[in-house]
Parts: structure tokens; C-alpha cells; sequence
């Protein structure tokens, strides 16, 4: 079997966690290739709730978890998620590449200092210290998990350059001295790893963080995330070839939410909005922030497809639309009178574009049944595939593993 790539085509929280979760049998090892633990990907299994940031959601299953070196590492927030898995009974079969950067106390300082920065215009981080993670690898001033795995770890320069603008260093010889006995005997080369798995003939499945629409260079800039989250950073970002991407599966909601600033076309004012975001718990599981709400974007999704070579869709969340009695798909957006269909060209005015909507059926009061899609949400459905050129592989109706509809193999 083809490894697998599951990545989120809206500006996350599309649902990734629970699509993992639910195919994650099929495969040996999930990985983790971007983000850090500003993502929260929540799992519902047996009438409990699971929120991990940074351990892959494999991990109910059981299966090798590989954290790649596109991956801003947070070792203690590693070390509470694995102390909450052996609160379970488990314990995480995992390897964190030495490549990894690593987020300090520093950096998320440096964080909650640049949104300062930003004034009245901030772009709305999760002040987790993963952008800054990034930036500092990118001006090679951090060691990395491998460093201080070998207890080879001088912060030396990172902290001449903090003091530039901080006026306290924090004494970070705890910190140090706790991460190592984390991360020791863990860390290893993950990408050769996913090659051996892959040459004894077993498959992996590997997990996006948020979603395209916040990829650092494609999505809507500056307000976006410190990484790629499009498909094509799995080969980049891990140090496989191309051919090992596999298959690529987008995951979108049924609607559209976005948490933080920037442009927002199909975003829905009053009453309506909220009703979904009360239904749909719309709320950060990172930060709790209240997401901002909108009908589902074609123009938006077209892009997504296209950036990631999405083969196949898991539409998500469809049973939220069963309580609201209005249904509109946005299939253009108007700029000074001017309609298109390509994001790509709206993108630099994406803040002025009017949605264009077509009215699609209510979903209202239907009654989702296992393996029965009713009329309406099957004419959303078709209309997707038609659009998107793409097959609506799974259709998800509920926070559990079993509200998920298979429909095609
Ligand atoms: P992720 O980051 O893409 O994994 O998304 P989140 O975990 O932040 O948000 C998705 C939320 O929606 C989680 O609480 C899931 O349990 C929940 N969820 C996923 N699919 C469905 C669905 O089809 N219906 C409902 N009601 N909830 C869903």
C-alpha cells in the first residue's frame, strides 16, 4: 500500500485529528512533518476527549510515532503529552529527528515581543514560540534536538542575541537539563527510517498541522504560520523522495473557520455564526479563542486542491449544518465589480472581496444515519466533486470514530 498524506485545505481545524485517527490501522508509523505545538488536534474516542499538540494522532492506535525535522520541538510540552499517554496505559513507540529546532523559554518571548511589536495589528499567534523557532534556525543561532540529545547544546549566541531587546535572560540550565533526559535515546534519523519501514513493505501516514491557507509562502501572508503546510513539504521537509508522498488526501469542513486575524471573504456576521460556532465547539483547542465562522469556500478550496495534488477529500462536520437553516458555497468572489474564480489573483486583495454565493439546500433537521447520506448533504457533495475534480472519499457526521461514511474505497 501507498503512504499517505493527510493535510487540511482550509485554515485548519478542518477535522485532520479525527481523519488520522480514523485510518491510522492501515498504516505502521504516523508522522509528524510540520508545525510545532501551536497545532491541537483533538481526538473523541470512547466518549473521551484527547487533545494532543506536538505527538502525532496515531498514538490512540497504538502505532511508531516519527516526529520529522520540519517539526518546532517543545520538549516539555512532549514530555506532558507522553506522560499523558502513559496516564492511559501506553507508551509511545517514537522517534524525534536530531534535526528538529527546538523551542526554548526564549523563544516564545520572542513571540509575545514581535506581537508587541505588531501594535494594533497583531497577526494573532498562539505565542507558542514557533515561528521564532523557525527564524532562529534560519539565522543558525539555535542548536537543535540532536545537540542537545549529545549534550552538546551552547546557547551561547542565541542568548547574545536575545539580550539585544530583552532586558531578562531567564536562567534556562532547568530547562536544559530537563529536555536532555527527554529527548535522550529518542532522537534518530527519521527519514531514514520512513525509507526502511517503506522498504520492508509497510506504509506511513503522514499528518499535517494546520492548514494551507496559512502555508508561510501560499497562504494568506502575514497572517499565516511559521512553516509549510501544503503536501509537497513532506518530501522537502523529511529527506524523501518525491515518490514516497503517496497518495494525498484534503481534509475540509463543511464550512469555513479561521482563528486570528486576516482576510476572511465568506466570514458570517450576527446570529448565524455563532450558532455554528456554539454547535461546532468552534473554539481554539490550543488557546480557546473563538474561531471566526464562514460558509464553505470553492474558490479558496479550488486553490488548496491544486497547491497539494489533492487526490481525494474527507469532508468533515457535515451534522453542524443539520441545526442551522441557512446553506450557501461561496463559487467566486467580486473585487470592484470584477468576479473570479482564482484566489491566487484575489489573494493580494482577498480583504475587499465580496463572496459570491449560490444557495444550496438546507441541511436542516436532517437525519444522518450510519452509512446514509441524505439528499442534501449528497448534492453538496457531488456539487464538491464536480467542482474540485476530486473524489469525496469520506464524509465525517460526528466527533466519533463511527459517525465517518466511506464512500468510495
Ligand atoms: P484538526 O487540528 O484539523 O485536527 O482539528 P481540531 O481537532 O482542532 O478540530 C476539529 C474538532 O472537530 C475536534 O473537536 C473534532 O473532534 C471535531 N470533529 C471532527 N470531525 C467532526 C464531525 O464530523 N462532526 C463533529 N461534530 N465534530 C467533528
Amino acid at each position: 500500500m501507498r503512504n499517505l498524506c493527510i493535510v487540511g485545505l482550509q485554515w485548519g481545524d478542518e477535522g485532520k485529528g479525527k481523519i488520522v485517527d480514523y485510518y491510522a490501522d492501515r498504516f505502521h508509523a504516523v508522522v509528524r512533518f510540520n508545525g510545532g505545538s501551536n497545532a491541537g488536534h483533538t481526538i473523541v474516542h470512547n466518549g473521551r476527549t484527547f487533545v494532543f499538540h506536538l505527538l502525532p494522532s496515531g498514538l490512540l492506535k497504538k502505532k511508531r510515532l516519527l516526529i520529522g525535522p520540519g517539526v518546532a520541538l517543545d520538549p516539555l510540552t512532549l514530555n506532558e503529552e507522553l506522560g499523558m499517554l502513559a496516564k492511559e496505559g501506553g507508551e509511545a513507540d517514537l522517534m524525534v529527528d536530531e534535526r528538529c529546532t527546538l523551542v526554548t523559554p526564549l523563544e516564545k518571548e520572542l513571540d509575545s515581543f514581535i506581537e508587541g511589536l505588531r501594535g494594533a495589528k497583531p497577526i494573532g499567534t498562539t505565542k507558542r514560540g514557533i515561528g521564532p523557532s523557525y527564524a532562529m534556525r534560519a539565522l543558525r543561532l539555535t542548536p537543535r534536538a540532536g545537540d542537545l540529545a549529545k549534550g552538546d547544546f551552547d546557547l551561547s549566541s542565541a542568548i547574545a542575541f536575545y539580550r539585544t531587546f530583552l532586558k531578562e535572560i531567564p536562567d534556562l540550565s532547568g530547562w536544559t537539563e530537563n529536555s536532555k533526559k527527554i529527548l535522550a535515546g529518542r532522537t534518530g534519523d527519521v527519514g531514514g527510517e520512513i525509507m526502511a519501514l517503506n522498504d520492508a513493505g509497510h506504509s506511513v501516514m503522514f499528518e499535517g498541522a494546520q492548514g494551507t491557507l496559512l502555508d508561510l509562502i501560499f497562504g494568506t501572508y502575514p497572517f499565516v504560520t511559521g512553516a509549510h503546510t501544503i503536501a509537497s513539504y513532506v518530501p522537502a521537509g523529511l529527506g524523501i523522495p518525491n515518490g514516497a508522498l503517496g497518495d494525498v488526501m484534503g481534509v475540509a469542513k463543511a464550512y469555513t473557520t479561521r482563528v486570528g486575524g486576516g482576510p476572511f471573504p465568506t466570514e458570517i456576521p450576527g446570529e448565524t455564526g455563532e450558532q455554528i460556532r456554539k454547535e461546532g465547539k468552534e473554539y481554539g483547542a490550543t488557546t480557546g479563542r473563538p474561531r471566526r465562522v464562514g460558509w464553505l469556500d470553492i474558490v479558496g478550496l479550488k486553490y488548496a486542491v491544486r497547491l497539494n495534488g489533492v487526490s481525494e477529500l474527507a469532508l468533515t462536520k457535515v451534522d453542524i449544518l443539520t441545526k442551522i437553516r441557512e446553506m450557501k458555497v461561496c463559487v467566486g468572489y467580486s473585487i470592484d465589480g470584477e468576479e473570479t474564480g482564482d484566489f491566487s489573483k484575489a489573494l493580494p486583495r482577498l480583504a475587499e472581496a465580496k463572496p459570491v454565493y449560490r444557495t444550496m439546500p438546507s441541511f436542516y433537521g436532517l437525519e444522518l444515519r450510519e452509512n446514509h447520506l441524505p439528499q442534501a448533504a449528497e448534492q453538496l457533495v457531488e456539487f464538491l466533486e464536480e467542482e474540485l475534480k476530486v473524489k469525496v472519499t469520506l464524509v465525517s457526521t460526528g466527533e466519533e470514530r463511527s459517525a465517518t461514511m466511506q464512500r468510495h474505497a
